[in-house]
């Protein structure tokens, strides 16, 4: 089975949506709406829908992002099944599936094949139309062996909404209907809305920081919202990490918790954002590629050979640096990517050097054999001429002796 083999290639259908599951989603906005008409306003209800909005949301991006999508931490077995648990009362499908469709979006961030993404299919394709979709319903089990196998973890996917379920007759039975309407319907659609903004917002709006390959971006404000996801960009360049805040004001209220869970001994692990070092390195080793690239473009013209020899050196150097770097510690899955596209682009070049290289002598050879022509046929003409004039000196009775 290939990595994207129940994928669809090329430009996605922006305007397929599945009927149920629209509709699915569209009850549970109504519900929520009709629920608040029917309850009234409550400051009780406000507290349990932000109680419960932000557990949930821990459990989304502290679980099924950092944990489960990109290993930034360890857990033992029991933490790691309540935490994939409580991440699946938010009802966005199973952890199996939300963890595969993101490894996803990092392998292929904003180019034709990621499958949320607002640069290639707008909007509200990345919001909610590629899940509303139908289109990628199944779990993906090749981009997750590392938790596919756990049997447990494969039965909550397989049952993606008990966790849900057993969640809304919870607050139910705790807090009555003012718990069923704000602790579990709005705060839901709060959480659904606050999740999707990171595939969509995320990737056109707010500040990039380091140069991507993508369109992932900083804002302060959804940072808080969504407990750090905010710091997309800074996700993007260093995924690996489980801070999404690189610095002492970047706000990430799931990173604070998970380093009290280290503390605690709960957490092990715990992956650091990039030191100043690491991103010096890695700011290098992307220059390096870019000066490459800038030193393809001016190849274009100027004389063919020289230009294709520095073209090929620039981008040696470049795959050179970058390789060293990834035998270092903190070797990053991006960077693995750049290294992969100087190593494809090495090979394209090396043979355009050595096409050049062939041209060239066969062109150089052919002048040498013209021109070794030409000073024969020049030779035999002097020699010709030099024969005329000694016949014409003799005809004149001169001889070698007198001329001497
Ligand atoms: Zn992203
Ligand atoms: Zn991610």
């Amino acid at each position: 089975m290939t990595e994207t083999a129940e994928f669809p290639t090329g430009p996605l259908p922006r305007h397929v949506v599945r009927p149920s599951a629209a509709a699915g989603f569209l009850l549970v906005h109504v519900a929520a709406v009709l629920g608040l008409l029917l309850v009234g306003f409550s400051w009780t209800g406000v507290a349990l829908c932000v109680a419960s909005y932000y557990l949930r949301m821990f459990a989304i991006t502290a679980g099924f992002h950092r944990y489960f999508s990109h290993r930034a931490y360890r857990l033992s077995r029991v933490p790691q099944f309540l935490l994939a648990f409580l991440g699946q009362t938010s009802a966005q499908k199973g952890v199996l599936w939300w963890a595969s469709n993101h490894r996803h979006h990092h392998k292929y961030s904003d180019r034709p094949e990621d499958i949320h993404s607002p640069v290639q299919n707008g909007f509200w394709w990345s919001h909610i139309g590629w899940i509303l979709s139908g289109l990628y319903d199944e779990t993906d089990y090749s981009r997750i062996p590392d938790l596919a196998k756990f049997p447990e973890l494969r039965w909550l996917n397989r049952n993606q909404y008990a966790p849900t379920l057993v969640y809304a007759l919870a607050v139910y039975f705790a807090f009555g209907w003012t718990g069923l309407v704000y602790g579990y319907f709005l705060s839901t659609v709060l959480l659904w809305h606050g999740t999707f903004t990171i595939n969509s917002v995320m990737h056109l709006f707010g500040r990039r920081v380091f140069p991507t390959a993508d369109q992932s971006r900083n804002s302060m404000i959804f940072a808080l919202v969504t407990m750090g996801e905010g710091w997309h960009n800074n996700h993007h360049y260093y995924p690996s990490s489980a801070a999404q805040g690189f610095t002492w004001w970047q706000v990430d209220m799931s990173f604070s918790l998970l380093w009290l869970g280290e503390k605690i001994g709960l957490v092990t692990g715990l992956r650091r954002a990039p030191s100043p070092a690491v991103r010096e390195a890695l700011a290098l080793a992307r220059s390096k590629l870019d000066v490459s690239v800038v030193t393809s473009a001016q190849a274009m013209d100027g004389d063919p050979l020289d230009q294709l020899a520095a073209r090929w050196e620039g981008i040696r150097d470049a795959a050179r640096v970058t390789a060293n770097y990834l035998r270092s510690p903190e070797a990053l899955a991006d960077l693995e990517t750049a290294r992969l596209r100087a190593v494809q682009r090495l090979d394209v070049l090396q043979a355009d050097y050595a096409a050049a290289r062939t041209r060239a002598e066969a062109a150089a050879s052919s002048r040498l054999a013209e021109l070794g022509a030409e000073i024969e046929r020049t030779r035999r003409e002097l020699h010709e001429t030099l024969l005329r004039l000694v016949a014409a000196a003799e005809s004149l009775g001169l001889s070698a002796a007198v001329s001497a």
